[in-house]
């Protein structure tokens, strides 16, 4: 048996659970969980916001651990291995977004790690808040950041490649300028990446608590988006703005920060939908409002090696597994800065 936290129903906090995971197969890496980030998008699943929840939901994408098994066909991966494992477990691996390293886009649907579908008990992927996990191999990564940062390294699983994934696709780089929005999870790993790939970063917030922190992450201006004043001396400015929000919110009030051709990059899923954006704001400057989702495997490993290599981490709140309740309501609240992480060893306890 394995110990896990996770949700036995919509209306219930989390709470302990034993799960079990497969024997090791002939391509699989078994893994001890060190540490496992918490998105919001657990929130959203565990707390049935989005349709489809399967319960009981042990949630958890962003995990890092050492390799405590492998199978007899796994090259890659040793005993005692550093390792990370993001938001897919597995996927079809022969559709044509799979062949290209696009298995977030798989025509038959990826395997998430938690609420996707598995043979194994009890019939859905159970997710990293929990002591141990076992992933097909060519869906671990390899990490080699020193073990003392391999806390703050786990949100980059998730957090970071679904940062990373649309400022590389929309080649963000020197020269431009960039605004990111929601500077939760997700927006501050924004700021720190797009800032290292060498753009002008404005970061926008509603917190005016974020205002000073944010500067210390890399952003060159901070806009707290709630005053429409700060916000007007942006116009038609952006050439490319990543909306992190995860909630229902005025998408015009970004749009129209956009240059002409410039591009908005929505990655917040949030429970209700946003209000139809202006369609105006939209042609008259040839504007695009676009989706991205978390990235390939080969994208991921390539984000981790640029973090490892540029120090790059999350700013974190290691949290007790027994204060995960807590946890999502401040998150809810947008009340961390910027992540919070599980120890998990405090499951053994
Ligand atoms: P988070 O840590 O809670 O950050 C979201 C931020 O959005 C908050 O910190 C807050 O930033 C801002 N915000 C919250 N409520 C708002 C409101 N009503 N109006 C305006 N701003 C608001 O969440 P996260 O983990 O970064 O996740 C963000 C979203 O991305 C979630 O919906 C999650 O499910 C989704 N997600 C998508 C993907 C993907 O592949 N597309 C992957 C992972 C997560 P300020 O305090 O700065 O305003
Ligand atoms: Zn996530």
């Amino acid at each position: 048996m394995t110990k896990a936290f996770g949700a036995v129903t919509e209306h219930t906090p989390l709470v302990a659970l034993d799960i079990e995971r497969r024997e090791p197969g002939a391509h699989d890496v078994a893994i001890d969980i060190a540490y496992c980030g918490v998105c919001h998008s657990d929130l959203h699943q565990a707390l049935g916001e989005w349709a489809g929840t399967l319960y009981p939901c042990v949630p958890g994408h962003e995990i890092v651990g050492r390799v405590s098994a492998v199978g007899s066909e796994v090259t890659a991966f040793k005993v005692g291995d550093t390792v990370g494992v993001g938001c897919m477990v597995d996927s079809c691996q022969h559709c044509s977004a799979c062949d290209e390293g696009l298995e977030q886009y798989c025509d038959e649907g990826f395997i998430g790690t938690y609420n996707g579908a598995t043979a194994d008990a009890p019939g859905h992927t159970q997710g990293g808040y929990s002591q141990a996990i076992v992933v097909n191999d060519k869906f671990v990564l390899k990490v080699s950041h020193p073990a003392e940062q391999l806390a703050a390294v786990a949100p980059l699983l998730c957090a970071g490649i679904t940062t990373w994934s649309p400022l590389r696709h929309w080649k963000v780089g020197p020269g431009q300028k960039v605004g990111v929005v929601g500077i939760g999870g997700l927006g501050h790993m924004g700021v720190k990446l797009a800032h290292a790939l060498g753009a002008h970063v404005v970061a926008f917030t509603t917190s005016d608590s974020k205002r000073e922190a944010a500067l210390a992450l890399g952003a060159d201006e901070v806009v707290v988006s709630r005053n429409p004043e700060e916000m007007n001396a942006h116009a038609n400015s952006f050439d490319f703005i990543l909306n992190t929000v995860a909630a229902s919110h005025d998408l015009d009030a970004f749009t129209a920060l956009l240059k002409r051709d410039g591009t908005m990059t929505l990655v917040g899923v949030p429970e209700h939908p946003h209000p139809s954006p202006n369609v105006g704001a939209l042609i008259f400057r040839r504007r695009t409002i676009a989706g991205s989702l978390i990235g390939g495997i080969a994208e991921t490993q390539e984000m981790l090696d640029f973090c490892a290599e540029k120090g790059i981490v999350a700013d974190i709140e290691l949290i007790d597994i027994h204060d995960i309740n807590e946890a999502f309501d401040r998150m809810q609240r947008s009340d961390v800065k910027y992540r919070f992480v599980i120890d998990n060893a405090t499951l053994n306890a």
